[in-house]
């Protein structure tokens, strides 16, 4: 009799294979997603933040640098790209924001580009921030936190200013948001880290470097305040100057990085609260 059960066994293994290969295939060929940061700062306060903001000094990248990162990044990789962001903290009350939407889509002609916020302040824009959007295709990612802030007024506010608007998240993420910890003896398995990992492919640009995630581009933050340790190594991230094609990008942002040895992966879903500051938001006790 031969042996069904081990057949079986191995059938279903061999489909496991082809999945898992079938998924890095795909993640290879994906187009890049390239995220600006333009600070952490931020006027909302959220528990665990993923760019550590409610940790992060009231400080701005240069506009000099900004432009610099964009043209840099657009000459070398512009093909490979489909969506480029500016982020923070929140971005709406980056200074210099019209100068960096019209030299975004100067180096990213053809892309998809979004200005991330919170929306707190959408009413507090100016016409020629509003005309400047318009001009230059970009859209508003508003993500609607589970705050007392009138949201709707603020979504027709952006759609009467005749600007694209996209939506994230809605009621729900008050019982949903992640929490995602760091563990300080640096002891998670990397693969499975960034196998499991809802970062991958939100490549962060800031201070002359790429990250594969705002994780690492923003513990500067944690380890700044709470006297941390999480160490940036070379390996980390790569040197805006130093790339010289999107492939680098790719298998940067698209293989495990030593950092992801800190991250204890699945982040946790816990609700949506305010942050005390505290270090236990983001480090593992
Ligand atoms: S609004 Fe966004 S950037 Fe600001 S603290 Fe909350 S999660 Fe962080
Ligand atoms: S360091 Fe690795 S596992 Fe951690 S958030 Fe970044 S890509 Fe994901």
């Amino acid at each position: 009799m031969p042996d069904v059960g081990g057949i079986e066994d191995m059938k279903k293994l061999i489909d496991k294979i082809r999945r898992v290969y079938r998924t890095y295939r795909s993640q290879q060929s994906m187009p890049l997603r390239l995220e600006f940061i333009v600070t952490d700062y931020c006027n909302l306060n959220c528990k665990g933040c993923s760019h550590y903001s409610p940790l992060a000094p009231k400080e701005f990248v240069s506009r000099e640098d900004l432009k610099r990162s964009m043209d840099h990044l657009g000459r070398t990789c512009r093909d490979k790209v489909e969506d480029v962001y500016l982020i923070g903290g929140e971005t709406l009350l980056y200074p210099d924001l019209i100068e960096a939407m019209k030299n975004m889509r100067n180096a990213f002609p053809t892309q998809r580009i979004s200005i991330f916020t919170n929306g707190l302040i959408v009413d507090k824009m100016s016409d020629e921030f509003w005309q400047t959007a318009r001009d230059h295709d970009v859209t508003i990612a508003m993500t609607r936190y589970p705050i007392k802030y009138d949201y709707d007024a603020a979504e027709e506010l952006i759609r009467s200013k005749g600007v694209r608007l996209k939506v994230f998240a809605d009621r729900t993420m008050k019982d949903t948001f992640f929490k995602l910890e760091l563990d300080p003896d640096k002891k998670q398995n990397k693969y499975k880290s960034h196998f499991k990992c809802y970062s991958r492919g939100c490549v962060s640009v800031v201070d002359g470097y790429v990250y594969p995630c705002s994780i690492a581009a923003c513990v500067k933050h944690l380890n700044r305040a709470k006297e941390t340790n999480f160490e940036i190594t070379d390996r980390d991230r790569i040197r805006i100057e130093d790339i010289k094609s999107a492939r680098q990008i790719q298998k940067l942002s698209r293989h495990p990085i030593p950092f992801c040895s800190y991250c204890v992966m699945p982040p946790k879903t816990v609700g949506y609260g305010l942050s005390k500051r505290e270090a236990t938001e983001w480090v593992k006790e």
